[in-house]
């Protein structure tokens, strides 16, 4: 068995963990990637990475190649019950999340990454740095990263169990067999949809609810066509023309966690959504985990791999940022679902005669590490 007492454990390979994997490796700082699932997991979904995380995925030389098979929309247009308020020009990549998994497996392992599968990390003793796997099998390392997600399980060790609140928002998702040229977003009464082009031939439908029902936070919970039409008016559904006849529609229960008091505790660093669950609002989970990461290596480089040096420095220079997304995107959830009609067409009236969605977006894509 290999030894690993001096790599950074790397608990899980999603976005976070192969980037972190990625950047770590081509700084010479040793690691290895412990997964849960037998092999890249990703749930046949899209995912659109906007400019800010688009700047880390070219520093680390994938993003040309993701442009090529992705969906490369150059507008956004916005529509309230079926009629277009207006449109903007965007610089967003639309994708699958298996291209985005894909292509930064390829990475890390050009870069002699390894990863075990089948490893489903189980508990941490921190002090000691000994890490156990429910396949039985221990192992001691130099750290820990924890890139396992929204149900973490470092987050649960580090800081105790909690409860996550249901946030009052359920999500519909799939994939469509049809192309489609712009990202479209129709807002209505208490719902919205955004629909994007992942490549030539596909698009990604989301649609969010503002609903009592209390859905499972699972991206496996299947719904129905005929579950959907209750939530969303026909009539705007009836513009996905594949939809009807679609059978794998997946249903998810979007919920919320406390505040985030600290990005790491000894021996422990979290990122992504192990560190900070986000509402799917504006888009920035994923970006936020890629951010995390580079600005990780980058700290821990200029600080000669010290831990401890670089947890501190690194969390002073996230912790703001990602609090600032989390409430914008809480923010955002309730503005595209207000249900009252003056509020809507007062957002309505400023969507239409003022820059404001520039003016939100601004700060949100511009960041850059
Ligand atoms: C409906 C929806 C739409 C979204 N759209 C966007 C978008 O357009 N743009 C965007 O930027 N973000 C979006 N997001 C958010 C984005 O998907 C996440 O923020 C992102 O995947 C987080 O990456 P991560 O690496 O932290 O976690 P993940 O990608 O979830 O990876 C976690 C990995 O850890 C593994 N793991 C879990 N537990 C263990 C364990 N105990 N031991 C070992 N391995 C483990 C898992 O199997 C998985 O491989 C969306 C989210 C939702 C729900």
């Amino acid at each position: 068995m290999n030894n690993y007492e001096n790599s950074v454990a790397i608990i899980g390979a999603g976005i976070s963990g192969l980037a972190l994997g990625s950047f770590l490796k081509e700084n010479n700082f040793a690691c290895v990637i412990f997964e849960r699932s037998s092999n890249i997991s990703e749930y046949g979904a899209g995912i659109s990475i906007s400019p800010n995380g688009k700047d880390v995925l070219k520093k680390l030389n994938i993003l040309d190649e993701l442009k090529t098979i992705s969906g490369n929309s150059k507008k956004t247009i916005f529509y309230s019950n079926l009629k277009e308020i207006t449109s903007i020009n965007t610089d967003v990549i639309t994708t699958s999340r298996k291209n985005l998994y894909d292509l930064l497996l390829k990475k890390y392992s050009s870069l002699g990454g390894e990863i075990l599968f089948d490893y489903e990390l189980n508990d941490i003793d921190m002090e000691n740095k000994n890490i156990y796997f429910k396949n039985g099998i221990n192992h001691h390392v130099k750290h820990i990263a924890a890139c396992d997600g929204i149900k973490s399980k470092c987050r649960q060790i580090c800081f105790g169990s909690e409860m996550p609140q249901y946030s009052g928002y359920s999500v519909w998702r799939t994939i469509l067999d049809q192309n489609q040229t712009n990202i479209n977003f129709y807002l209505g009464s208490g719902f919205h949809i955004v629909s994007y082009p992942i490549n030539n031939n596909k698009t990604s439908f989301v649609a969010a609810v503002k609903t009592r029902e209390k859905n499972e936070e699972s991206w496996m919970l299947r719904g129905t066509y005929s579950d959907l039409s209750k939530d969303i008016p026909i009539e705007i559904l009836d513009n996905f023309e594949t939809l009807k006849n679609k059978k794998d529609i997946y249903k998810w229960g979007i919920y919320t966690r406390s505040k985030i008091k600290s990005l790491y505790s000894t021996n422990l660093t979290l990122f992504g959504d192990a560190a900070h669950p986000i509402t799917p609002f504006i888009g920035q989970g994923g970006c936020m985990a890629l951010e995390d990461v580079y600005e990780f290596t980058k700290v821990l480089k200029s600080n000669n791999g010290q831990f401890l040096k670089t947890q501190k420095e690194y969390q002073s220079k996230r912790l703001k940022r990602v609090r600032y997304i989390n409430k914008t995107s809480m923010n955002q959830g309730k503005l595209n679902h207000t249900k009252n009609p003056f509020l809507v067409f007062f957002r309505n009236f400023l969507m239409k005669n003022t820059n404001i969605i520039m003016l939100m977006t601004k700060k949100i894509w511009e960041y850059r590490i």
